[in-house]
């Protein structure tokens, strides 16, 4: 029975090398680092996650709570390593991202089935391979796949967010609580440093006024021959300095939306807030949801201290911009994460255009299965378009080609309900149990 190559050792490479080990293929496992690293990742850990440490939502009626339920039931090793180093998050599954990457280390070194490389690929090998080398794919595997796939452009830009010290939050100011339970859990999960409307504008237009890193010569857009010297941000990941320029207000329906929250000290809803969630497993270190950020360092401590509660605050890892390597899926790959041309290259993880901790987690267990099924002689096999993991392989590979953008898990994606319900909670809870059933007889006649 042939090998199979997997390049990448990050979350969809890490599941997809498990999976596949699972069903007895033999696994050769590349992974630059620690031999070569990347701008974001600091350790030679598999699957070390880089920037938030939330995997989302935990509840079912969720997008990202279904995608877990339903990596679970297809027996994830990720994330049953996140759910054994889960710190508290409210309704988030967020982890001890350190503690996370070691327990997936370990579980993948030792599996009898998978033999570890550390070394940089940069040309796509001949036999079942699976690529999975992530948004900051190594220059020389990036144009490898350029010539694979005749694609002129293969990235945009993402920017990630600073993290403090926890005994430098002012909690004088910054108060505990949980969106929507201020009332039943006081000693909430996250930090909130409330904004008067005084301090909110005054803070924005420090925000939007503030230095940014120069961008590179080749980061700079082109637009029909026009250089608009801006980068191509993905919408969904902007950095808080590029909201801020677009509208005064446009923050608070974003990162510093106030709702269901109260400030004890004066019983009122802020005008806004910033919430710093836990990022490590001994809760010394806090970081700024939604603050992804390209300013100048000096300026992020100076603009950032202007957070109420946040004056003195020692900034532990500054925000940054990276680049985000995707290809063009709709042109390329079936539902199957398999190549159109190729029968046995297989794309997985964010490179495909998914976004998300746990979509990408998903991506590696979907493309893991049906690279073990090409090399056992089975056909490679759609997952259900009514499951999370199902939906959102049929949108990479049958979205717009002329303007694909990356994609997280929506409730968007699965098909409406044969019976309509206004209630979005109770609309979430029906979807997760039609997908659940679903994905459950998937597995009983077609997986097994
Ligand atoms: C700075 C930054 C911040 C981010 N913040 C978030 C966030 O907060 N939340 C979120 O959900 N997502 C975030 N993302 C996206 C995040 O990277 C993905 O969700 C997830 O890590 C993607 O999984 P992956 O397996 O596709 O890639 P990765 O986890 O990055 O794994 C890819 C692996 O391939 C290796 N590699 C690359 N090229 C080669 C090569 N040529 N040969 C061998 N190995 C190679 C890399 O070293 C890496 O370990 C962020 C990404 C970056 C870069």
């Amino acid at each position: 029975m042939d090998e199979l190559t997997i390049i990448g050792g990050g979350l969809a490479g890490s599941e997809a090398a498990w999976q596949a080990a699972q069903l007895g293929v033999q696994v050769k496992l590349y992974e630059m680092r620690p031999v070569k690293s990347t701008d974001a990742h600091v350790s030679g850990n598999f699957a070390e996650l880089v920037c938030s440490n939330s995997l989302g939502s935990s509840l079912r009626n969720r997008p990202s709570g279904l995608l877990k339920e339903e990596c679970s039931l297809l027996k994830s090793l990720l994330v049953a390593c996140a759910e054994e180093s889960a710190i508290p998050a409210g309704d988030a599954l967020a982890v001890d991202r350190e503690s996370f990457a070691l327990k997936v280390t370990q579980r993948i070194e030792s599996h009898p089935n998978i033999s570890t490389i550390r070394l940089e690929v940069t040309e796509i090998p001949n036999g079942p391979v699976i690529i999975a080398s992530g948004p900051l794919t190594s220059d020389g595997l990036v144009s490898s796949i350029r010539q694979m796939t005749g694609a002129r452009r293969l990235f945009f830009y993402d920017a990630l967010a600073p993290i403090v010290s926890a005994s430098t939050i002012d909690m004088s100011i910054a108060f505990r609580a949980s969106r929507y339970k201020y009332e039943t859990d006081p000693h909430g999960d996250y930090i909130n440093c409330p904004f008067t409307e005084d301090q909110y504008f005054a803070f924005q237009n420090a925000l939007k006024s503030a230095q940014r890193i120069p961008l590179k010569e080749y980061e700079i857009d082109v637009i029909n021959g026009v250089q608009v010297n801006q980068p191509a941000f993905f919408e969904a990941c902007l950095p808080v300095e590029v909201m801020a320029a677009r509208d005064p207000l446009v923050l608070t329906f974003g990162p510093m939306r106030p709702v269901g929250l109260r400030n004890p000290n004066d019983a009122q809803r802020p005008f806004a807030v910033v919430q710093l969630r836990q990022d490590d497993l001994a809760d010394t270190l806090y970081n700024l949801v939604g603050f992804q950020t390209n300013l100048l360092h000096s300026e992020q401590a100076r603009v950032f201290r202007l957070i109420p509660g946040l004056d003195n605050a020692e900034f532990v890892r500054f925000g940054q911009m990276h680049r985000n390597t995707y290809i063009n899926s709709p042109d390329l790959l079936d539902s199957t994460l398999q190549t159109r041309t190729r029968a046995d290259l297989f794309f997985a993880g964010q490179i495909v255009g998914i976004e998300g901790y746990i979509g990408n987690i998903a991506s590696g267990l979907l493309a893991g299965i049906n690279a073990a099924r090409f090399i056992k002689g089975q056909s490679p096999v759609p997952f259900p378009t009514d499951t999370m993991i199902g939906s959102l392989h049929h949108y990479v590979a049958n979205a717009n080609a002329e303007r694909f953008q990356p994609m997280k898990a929506n409730m968007g994606l699965l098909p409406p309900l044969e019976i309509m319900r206004r209630n979005k909670q109770e609309k979430g809870y029906i979807h997760a149990k039609r997908a659940l059933n679903s994905l459950q007889n998937f597995i009983e006649t077609i997986l097994n």
